[in-house]
């Protein structure tokens, strides 16, 4: 019986060269983890392509759509599966092509051995399966230089596949095979496509929110985790940090100039961030800013928010325009939660003017008008957080108040 499986095809995980194999496996097990609760029963590897097999001998279309989704696949197709049958597969050849959706008018066969096994030659079987498909659709035209349809014929390990369809993957490396990132979360629309693009080159994820609870409600929390949510498919978030800023924000926006607020709340989310990464051994932080978007997007607002913090900044979007931003967040499903209302830190205490070229003078200064090690301190103390199971390669700390305790500057560790 002819079955039906998705072939996976991967592109930068083939040019790996002796690391290739970790890769592999990194990216199986993501796909065994992300196949979880449909009928694939089985993900292996075959001759530069990973195989996904169905229970029930029938991988869907719902199957492909969900594997296409998994960071480091670059295109996945439906195949029948046939063995060295000359009549099992030229009649599966048949069946992909007619399946193929209308309208079209050209077509090539495209036949390839990966196993030198089999007698027959790539043009020999090109011919043969060609001139059943010509019998088989006489109203349609054979074109070699760009045909409407390709049917594949891959011949390899003692099997052939055939497939017609082949749809795009996300691309990128598996979730895992780059370490770890800890990424500054709301729920606009920016932050979890800058997410999703560091987790698409392979990085585990784990996003802080700093909400405006006690002062506002716990609504941009609850967005948060359905933005996660949506993105599980991508399997790239590990654990959710929630930090209740609000009280936080009134005593800085009672101390500091009113101009320079904004750059004091983001330098201790960034400090409060920094020392995430560090309990979770993460090796990065990651942003959502994009050059000149808002006022603490200048150069040097960006420079003077950096500056307290000794991690590498991500800043994946950089130098993209909202509208692409916006285009990405619908891709990913996440664009109709972001474009929900909800207050977060970022719309407490806003100043009527912000600064939009501060020097860094003026920001140690202000930095000195509060007690900001203890604030960064508190606020370690009291994050929260929630374990998302879409993320198969992330690792909890092992203790996080104990660890987060040695990591503690000297002063506090008394
Ligand atoms: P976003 O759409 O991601 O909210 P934005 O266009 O609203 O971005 P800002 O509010 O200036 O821009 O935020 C810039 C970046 O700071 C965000 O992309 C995100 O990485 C981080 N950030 C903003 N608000 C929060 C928050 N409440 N918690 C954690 N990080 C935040
Ligand atoms: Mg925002």
């Amino acid at each position: 019986m002819t079955e039906r499986v998705c072939l996976v095809h991967y592109h930068e995980i083939g040019l790996k060269g002796k690391n290739r194999a970790t890769f592999e496996n990194r990216l199986i097990a993501n796909l065994t983890h992300a196949l979880r609760g449909t009928s694939a029963s089985r993900v292996c590897r075959i001759s530069g392509h990973l195989l996904v097999e169905s229970d029930d001998g029938f991988a869907s279309q719902k199957m492909a759509h969900a594997i296409s989704r998994v960071p480091g696949v670059a295109r996945v197709s439906l195949a029948y599966r046939c063995a060295l049958d000359e009549d099992e597969y030229c009649g599966a050849a048949v069946r992909a092509l007619g399946e193929a959706p209308e309208p079209w008018q050209t077509f090539k066969v495209h036949a390839r051995r990966s196993s030198t096994d089999y007698p027959l030659h790539t043009l020999e079987l090109n011919r043969l399966v060609g001139g059943v498909l010509c019998g088989a659709f006489p109203q349609k035209r054979v074109l070699m230089h760009g045909p409407d349809m390709t049917v594949v014929v891959h011949v390899v390990q003692g099997s052939v596949y055939v497939y017609v369809d082949s749809g795009p993957g996300v691309g990128g490396l598996p979730v895992g095979s780059a370490g770890k990132v800890v990424s500054l979360f709301s729920s606009g629309f920016d932050s979890p496509v800058a997410t999703w693009m560091v987790g698409r080159r392979g990085a585990v994820c784990v996003p802080i929110h700093f909400s405006g609870r006690p002062v506002t409600s716990d609504q941009s929390e609850w967005l948060c985790q359905d933005i996660i949510n949506a993105l599980a498919p991508s399997g790239i978030v590990g654990r959710l940090y929630v930090v209740p800023f609000g009280e936080h924000q009134r005593q800085i926006s009672l101390d500091v100039p009113q101009g320079l607020r904004v750059l004091m709340y983001r330098r201790v989310m960034f400090s409060v961030a920094e020392r995430i990464a560090k309990v979770e051994d993460a090796k990065a932080l990651v942003t959502g800013e994009s050059l000149g978007q808002v006022a603490s997007q200048t150069l040097e607002n960006i420079s003077v928010v950096n500056e307290c913090v000794s991690l590498p900044v991500l800043r994946p979007l950089i130098g993209s325009d909202k509208q692409e931003i916006m285009r990405r967040a619908e891709d990913l499903g996440t664009y109709e939660i972001s474009s929900l209302d909800a207050p977060d830190c970022c719309t407490l205490f806003m100043p009527r003017r912000p600064e939009t070229h501060a020097r860094i003078e003026q920001i140690l200064e202000a930095w000195e008008l509060f007690d900001h090690d203890s604030m960064i301190e508190q606020l370690v103390d009291q994050i929260e957080y929630v374990d998302f199971e879409q993320c198969k390669p992330y690792k909890p700390p092992k203790c996080l108040r104990a660890r987060h305790k040695e990591l503690a500057p000297a002063e506090w560790q008394r």
